[in-house]
């Protein structure tokens, strides 16, 4: 009998065990974690789950009996220290050994650190850890201005705690949505309260706040850091596989040895669109490149070939992005971007490489037909009308 072993339990890992069984696949199918929970969905460990607004069982992306209901072998609490694909075994931390025939890494991506002590979220311990100290109130300052940061901030006024955040950009979410539109999450924030400081970067957190690089000092009673996360790359790297950014595959998310595969956070994938290795750090690429990796694990013909997709909940307004804005020079938009009512489109050379819908209904279909059309567009229609 085939066994298939999936190393790495998030969203990618789970949804790749999930498709195999919906394929038909008959065989062994083990799914290895490092940390103590089953699969869960990290979005709302930023937002909702961290505010307090969603229960925790809603977190989860199966529900406890469904793993032994399709025989799906669940191993948590359990990190894999070694992957050898010559031998086609995975080793784990306790000594123990699994031989597989195919093998899917999605191991996601860590958090970087900041020296000194601060509160970080990635796992549901973060995130609950977090919210009970939010609930204590007080001044918080949160280091990074990115999706990590802004949805701390939002949940931390919520909590009725005195908000800085410190980002070294000149914007928010700056790389992401370029000055233009970052600058309007900026506003958003300073409307709810929030104290921002642009261009500043935290060089160490303390036990009365951080200190700036340029040797300034702020003082809070909590520190919080959204800095960016690095891919969990390193068995992958060990192992021998080619690794750039994340672990390189092709559209089919094979890596660069024939019975590993590779999905999520961890990986970069040769993206047909763009014809370079893309690494997408959101849920989307969880979302559907696990299941991809899973049936081309069955030897179907796989094109993963998702644009990069997001979104984003703070105080009042609700955001879905699509796309890249690298190189972008125009945007623009229809409807009010004053009332946060708006679609806006990142245009190169006269066509259309991202877009976003700001309290619209669902803009995303448009956008990506655009993007993937590559058509030059017509911008006066794509600026006239309601969002
Ligand atoms: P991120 O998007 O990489 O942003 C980190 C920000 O922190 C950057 O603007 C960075 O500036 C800044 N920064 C880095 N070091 C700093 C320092 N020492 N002082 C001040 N600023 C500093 O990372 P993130 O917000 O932590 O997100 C982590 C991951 O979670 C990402 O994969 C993200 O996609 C995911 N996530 C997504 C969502 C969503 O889609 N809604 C929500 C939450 C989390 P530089 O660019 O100059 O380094």
């Amino acid at each position: 009998m085939a066994t298939f072993v999936i190393v790495g339990a998030g969203l990618a890992g789970a949804k790749a065990a999930q498709t195999l069984r919906e394929e038909g696949f008959d065989g062994e199918v083990v799914l290895a974690g490092a940390e103590s929970e089953r699969p869960y969905e990290r979005p709302p460990l930023s937002k909702e789950y961290l505010r307090g607004g969603s229960e925790r069982e809603k977190i989860f992306v199966h529900p406890p009996e469904w793993y032994a209901d399709n025989d799906v072998e669940l191993r948590l609490g359990l990190p894999v220290t070694r992957v050898e694909p010559r031998n086609h075994v995975v080793r784990f931390a306790n000594g123990s050994r699994r031989a597989y025939d195919k093998l899917l890494i999605a191991t996601g991506a860590t958090p970087r650190r900041l020296p000194g002590p601060a509160y970080y979220l990635r796992t549901v311990e973060d995130s609950e850890a977090l919210r009970r100290r939010l609930a204590e109130g007080g001044s918080v300052i949160v280091v990074g201005a990115s999706w990590i940061g802004l949805e701390s901030a939002a949940a931390a006024r919520a909590a009725g705690c005195r908000v800085t955040v410190v980002e070294r950009e000149p914007t928010a979410l700056h790389r992401a949505l370029g000055p233009e539109l970052g600058g309007v999450f900026a506003r958003l924030h300073i409307r709810n309260g929030v104290d921002l400081r642009f261009g500043t970067a935290v060089a160490e957190v303390t036990k009365t706040g951080v200190r700036l690089s340029t040797g300034e000092r702020l003082t809070a009673d909590l520190v919080v850091a959204g800095i960016g996360v690095v891919p969990e790359a390193e068995l992958a790297r060990d192992a021998g596989l080619a690794v750039g950014h994340g672990i390189h595959t092709d559209a089919s998310l094979r890596t660069s040895h024939p019975d590993v595969y590779a999905a999520g956070d961890a990986a970069e994938p040769f993206h047909p669109l763009y014809g370079r290795h893309v690494r997408v750090e959101h849920r989307a690429g969880a979302l559907r490149g696990g299941p991809a990796a899973a049936r081309a694990m069955l030897g179907q013909d796989v094109v993963h070939d998702e644009l990069p997709y997001l979104s984003t909940g703070q105080y009042d307004l609700r955001m879905e992005f699509s796309g890249d804005i690298d190189g972008y020079d125009e945007i623009v938009h229809r409807g009010s971007v004053e009332d946060l009512r708006f679609v806006a489109y990142w245009l190169r050379d006269g066509r259309v490489i991202a877009g976003m819908g700001v309290n619209t209904r669902d803009a995303v279909p448009e956008i990506q037909e655009l993007i993937r059309s590559g058509a030059v567009i017509d911008q006066k229609e794509l600026s006239t009308g309601s969002p």
